[in-house]
């Protein structure tokens, strides 16, 4: 219950950002977590930089979310860092566990097969794309909000957050944020590309025109080109996962099995699933915001880094660099409108 503080939170007092307004307007958003107990301290270094630098002044919830009961441990830590409301659920077992058609021998030998890729040989991590690509925006906990902002534990937000960028989505009918793009290790989703298509030939009517299929396509080949959205800093619209064609392709992808017998991440997954479904100026890219997850950062330049408080190395920052895939993305035409069957930008 902060309803209080939040009346008086100073919003609009503070806009470092040049081109951002803010107007004193809340989102209907929230902050989403999936951790285990064992993280309770990595969650609270998250936290801890998270409301320094934004939500000390905005107070939005947070939901933490896991596949087993959150101890008292856990949730004392995690009350002792943050100031706004937080919800602990309990992930439902048919939504972290095989489906009665996947083929237990299959998965196990498409485990053995990427021994050599980091996380090939677990079963939990892939439960946990499967969860993250199909299943959390399903959450109870979840139903009453329109915008989530993912954070994972042992991140750094390496700048202050001087505007609220859910309403920024908001204003702006934006449906997807990220601050990083990657290349996929191409073995771990060695099939999605084909069964993305597959889904695509069958469904033609899901697919927006405009739409951003372009960015994830390799010219040469017609293959995917590994391109995503590194999906562990997402700020999104939730009705974006919950419509009917999202929903209907993870079916389409969840029936195929490869969160199983190969190792799709929820990363390219989403990502496609943008790439099929927005358009270029729905998707945003949110320079100004400092995040680090393991050795890939984000880190404002110029300007913005004195504006907004940076501790983080601009040079570091991954997204100018070959890499990421983020300079392909700013470069492509907002009209852009890729027909995979002709390879032809109509
Ligand atoms: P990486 O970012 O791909 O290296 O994977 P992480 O280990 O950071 O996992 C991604 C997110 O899922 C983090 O928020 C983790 O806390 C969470 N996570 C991963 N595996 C599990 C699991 O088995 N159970 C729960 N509850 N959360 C998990
Ligand atoms: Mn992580």
């Amino acid at each position: 219950g902060n309803a209080a503080k939040v009346a008086s939170a100073p919003l609009g007092t503070t806009g470092a950002n040049p081109t951002v307004t803010t107007t004193g307007k809340r989102a209907n958003a929230v902050l989403l977590i999936l951790a285990r107990n064992r993280e309770a301290f990595g969650l609270r270094s998250s936290l801890k930089q998270l409301e320094r630098r934004f939500n000390h002044k905005y107070h939005y919830p947070y939901v933490i979310l896991n596949d087993e009961p959150f101890d008292s441990n856990f949730k004392r830590i995690v009350d002792q860092t943050v100031s706004g409301n937080v919800s602990y659920g309990l992930i439902p077992k048919e939504h972290w566990s095989y489906p009665p058609w996947i083929d237990l021998n299959k998965a196990a030998e498409g485990r053995e097969k990427l021994k050599n890729v980091i996380y090939g040989t677990s079963e939990s991590y892939r439960h946990m794309c499967r969860f993250n690509s199909g299943f959390f925006f399903h959450h109870p906990l979840l139903a009453q909000y329109d915008y989530y902002w993912r954070v994972e534990p042992d991140v750094d937000f390496t700048c202050n957050i001087n505007y609220d960028p859910f309403v920024y989505m908001q204003e702006r009918d934006l449906q997807y944020g990220f601050t990083i793009t990657l290349h996929e290790f191409r073995s771990t989703v060695a099939t999605l590309w084909e069964t993305t298509k597959d889904f695509m030939a069958q469904h033609p009517e899901y697919v927006s025109h405009p739409n951003t299929l372009e960015w994830v396509v390799e010219k040469a080949t017609g293959d995917y080109n590994m391109c995503h959205f590194w999906s562990n800093f997402e700020i999104a619209n939730l009705n974006l996962l919950r419509s009917e064609r999202y929903r209907a392709y993870f079916d389409h992808l969840d029936q195929a099995g490869g969160f199983f017998y190969e190792r799709w991440g929820d990363a390219p997954v989403h990502s496609l699933a943008a790439a099929m479904f927005l358009r270029k100026d729905e998707i945003h890219f949110f320079e100004d915001i400092g995040y680090r997850h393991s050795v890939y950062e984000n880190c404002p330049t110029g300007l913005t880094f004195n504006l907004q408080n940076c501790n983080c190395d601009p040079k570091r920052s991954i997204n100018p660099q070959g890499l990421a895939c983020t300079r392909d993305f700013l470069k492509m035409d907002p009209q852009s409108d890729f027909n995979i069957t002709t390879m032809e930008q109509n």
